[in-house]
């Protein structure tokens, strides 16, 4: 079942009064601290405490586990909203709600009433944890490996890159608990990892940009987890697991490269009316305009992908092309604005001192992340195939 078919009936005003609250929330302490935070790589702890105040944490949880029960859909709409303004921030919710969907779907009863709740006030905060210095794409090559000990497994192995693990109090932490099994994903499993001794957070990365926000490089050294702590009590689940819970995170990264896209057009636009050459402001040249025109497109374009995949998720059905098509668009549109915009800017886009910049440094990540942009079109053609059988 999909998690978000659980999601409480939203009213179209609800909805507006709910998108109201987080306009406003921006507007009053995300964009005052934008761009000092980022340049400071200093992790906004203050607005971590209003995340929690405003729900954030929980809001795709189901209210069963005291979430906010959100659809994708409403959710995607917030995630846009902020990254208009500072992208970063998102990755605080984004990544430990994309942990909470795997616990909600895959977990078992007991692991979503330990868990789901001290996570949906955002005492409890975490992230995903796949990646290894040796692999992203890849993800059947990983090493580390977990093995049983009793009522207990060993974990032993390292993870790269790994967003909140070191503001956060756990990972949901994907292993090999047979690292002989054919095929690969069948020896795979995710284990819902709390800190603690053996867990060893041993290096925060210096980024180009999504500043602000920590990700680590983390080494598991003997680290003992119970065994009710594997993902649904089951092994060699954890790659299907993970697979599941992709979609909404690129539903998420689709999101935050158009709220990359839009901010950056709305600086621009600004800009473009007030910086004058030739007697007139530049938006009344007919190159600029070309920009302008070509950046609004797009924005529309990835907002309505984004809406279009967060219903079919709502809905339940299967959306991994619509969600792979969001991520790709919205993204590669989120480089090319901040990029149209840049230019746009002309010399002071080079300046510290306009936002233009934060926007191109961070707008890359979004190609990168849950699933690179080649391996979204390989998905897409795939599925094109699949949906159209000769
Ligand atoms: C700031 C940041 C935050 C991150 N946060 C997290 C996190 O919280 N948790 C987590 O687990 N990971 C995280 N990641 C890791 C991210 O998911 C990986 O970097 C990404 O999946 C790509 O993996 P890779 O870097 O190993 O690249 P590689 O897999 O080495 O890929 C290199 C290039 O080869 C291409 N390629 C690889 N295989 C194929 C193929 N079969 N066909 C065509 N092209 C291919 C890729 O598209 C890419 O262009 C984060 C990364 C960054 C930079």
């Amino acid at each position: 079942m999909n998690s978000m078919s659980e999601a409480v009936h939203f009213t179209p005003d609800d909805e507006r009064m709910l998108l109201d609250a987080i306009d406003n929330w921006v507007e009053k302490s995300v964009r005052p601290i934008a761009r000092e935070y980022d340049h400071a790589d200093k992790y906004p702890v203050e607005l971590v405490e209003e995340m929690k105040s405003l729900g954030l944490f929980g809001a795709t949880i189901s209210p069963h586990y005291g979430g906010l029960g959100l659809p994708a859909s409403t959710y995607a709409k917030i995630v846009i909203k902020v990254s208009s303004v500072w992208m970063a921030p998102t990755g605080i919710f984004n990544s430990h709600l994309i942990m909470a969907v795997a616990i909600e779907r895959f977990g078992t009863e007991a692991q979503k009433q330990k868990y789901l709740p001290r996570m949906a006030t955002g005492e409890l905060r975490g992230g995903i944890g796949l990646t290894e210095p040796d692999c992203g794409t890849d993800l059947q090559a990983i090493r580390t490996v977990a093995k049983k000990d009793g009522d207990h497994y060993l974990i032993n192995g390292n993870k790269i890159w790994i967003t909140n693990s070191g503001n956060g109090g756990m990972i949901l932490l994907l292993v090999k608990t047979d690292p002989t099994a054919q095929p690969r994903h069948k020896g795979m499993s995710l284990f819902i990892a709390e800190k603690g001794p053996g867990f060893i957070v041993s290096n925060k990365m210096k980024k180009l940009g999504y500043k602000s926000i920590d990700s680590c490089e983390l080494a598991f050294q003997d680290y003992r987890v119970h065994e009710d702590c594997l993902l649904g009590g089951l092994e060699g689940k954890g790659f299907q697991q993970v697979a599941g819970g992709l979609e909404l995170g690129r539903i998420n990264v689709a999101a935050r490269g158009a709220g990359i896209a839009e901010g950056s057009l709305k600086l621009a636009l600004r800009y473009a009316q007030e910086r004058k050459t030739f007697g007139k402001p530049i938006c009344e040249h007919q190159a600029i305009q070309l920009k302008l025109g070509e950046m609004a497109s797009q924005v529309e374009a990835s907002k309505l992908l984004v809406d279009h995949a967060a219903r079919a998720y709502d809905r339940g059905e299967r959306c991994d092309m619509e969600a792979g098509m969001a991520k790709y668009f919205a993204s590669e549109a989120g480089v090319f604005c901040s990029q149209e915009a840049m230019r746009i800017f002309g010399g002071a886009s080079y300046s510290v001192e306009y936002e233009i910049e934060r926007f191109y440094r961070d707008a890359m990540l979004m190609c990168i992340g849950e699933g690179t942009n080649e391996m979204q079109r390989i998905i897409i053609a795939k599925q094109l195939v699949a949906r159209n059988p000769a």
